[in-house]
């Protein structure tokens, strides 16, 4: 026996077994083509020197408490988090562990926990209210309600920092690729410098689209959303928009199964629609809208009110007409072309993803009254 081999959980063995099956079944999937998303390749060979160390423990004393966490094998760790809502849950019974995953990232470990629950299902505060979210750049979001969420912009605010830990960094002896020279320490102290940085300001904006979503999914019993495609391509295609386009999908996901928990719903508009050149007031629309133009000036009705806004409003207007079933929208007062209005395309794009979220919608109330 290695001398080494008690000291070891057998997790660390069987994590990577395991994902090793799980990446061999997303190849034959991706294959078969019974896998959504970017086919997947043959899983490859990762260096331990250059793969992120993660171990996931499914069995065994797996435990959250206040101060610590306590790991097979490992024992107590003390936490950098406060871990008292997951201890009490624990403690009261309500929540099973079922495994946690340790990972080695940017310096820090991180402990993430699977738990089960069975906690009562959350219904929005206002069930049948709808609103409207347009996403952009000047603002995080604009809300039907009238409300703006100001974007933190915490790269602008780092970007000083990071230029100077960039420079640092190439200023550094670095690791050369055809020459196979090895990087030196103080690269490798500089880059994980700029890691580290770079990964403060993905956290800070993480944190900013999970306080809105939660929130968005906590307060409205519908949420309704532009498509991403028309929010990455037909709107904008010049423009530094992929910043808020990356967060775009994850907006989407984490409001979708948010939604999901509360018992509401989210509708996509679907990619045709024109929710910023619509007029909110009369419904006219412009054949064309710059992205410099801030405010909206309707020609038809005189209505003044600012881009985001009104564009959150059409789509509110878009989930209640949705919501009546009135069908496909309603034509424009001017007659303005649409430039691509295909009737069929638009029912089979919407149909798919307002009856799963009607499922979703309607089940878990009845759920939690019959709990
Ligand atoms: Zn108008």
């Amino acid at each position: 026996m290695a001398p080494w081999w008690p000291e070891c959980s057998k997790e660390a063995f069987n994590t990577g077994l395991d994902q090793l099956a799980r990446a061999l079944k997303n190849w034959s999937d991706s294959r078969k083509g019974k896998r959504k998303g970017r086919r997947v390749g043959f899983p490859c060979f990762r260096s331990k020197r250059k793969a992120r160390p993660s171990i996931r423990f499914t069995t065994g004393a797996i435990r959250c408490e206040a101060r610590h966490a306590v790991l097979p094998r490992i024992g107590r760790v003390k936490l950098h988090e406060d871990g008292r809502r997951l201890a009490g849950l624990g403690a009261a019974g309500t929540a099973r562990v079922l495994s946690v995953t340790v990972r080695f990232e940017r310096g820090r470990w991180f402990a993430s926990f699977t738990a089960e629950t069975e906690a009562g299902r959350p219904v929005p505060r206002r069930p049948d209210a709808v609103v409207g979210v347009d996403l952009g750049v000047k603002t995080l979001a604009a809300l039907s309600a009238g409300e703006e969420i100001p974007n933190p912009r915490h790269l602008s605010g780092a970007l000083r920092k990071l230029r100077r830990l960039s420079r640092a960094v190439s200023r550094r002896r670095g690791p050369g690729r055809r020459t196979g020279q090895k990087p030196s320490n103080r690269w490798r102290r500089a880059s994980t410098a700029l890691g580290k940085a770079h990964g403060r300001v993905a956290d800070q904006r993480k944190d900013g689209l999970h306080k809105l979503t939660t929130r968005l999914a906590a307060e409205f019993g519908t949420v309704v959303i532009e498509d991403l495609n028309a929010a990455g391509t037909v709107k904008n295609r010049h423009l530094a928009r992929h910043v808020a386009d990356a967060s775009f999908g994850e907006f989407r996901r984490q409001l979708e199964y948010k939604a999901a928990w509360h018992g509401g719903r989210v509708i996509i508009a679907d990619r045709w629609f024109a929710s910023s050149k619509t007029c909110s007031g009369c419904g006219a629309v412009k054949a064309k809208l710059l992205l410099s133009e801030r405010t909206y000036c309707c020609t038809a009705c005189g209505l003044v009110l600012d881009r985001d806004a009104n564009a959150a409003l059409n789509l509110a207007g878009y989930g209640n007409r949705q919501i009546a079933g009135s069908g496909p929208e309603i034509p424009n007062g001017r007659g303005a072309g649409r430039k691509t209005p295909p009737r069929a395309q638009v029912a089979v794009k919407r149909q798919p993803g307002t009856r799963k979220h009607g499922q979703t919608g309607t089940v878990p109330p009845q759920e939690g009254t019959a709990a």
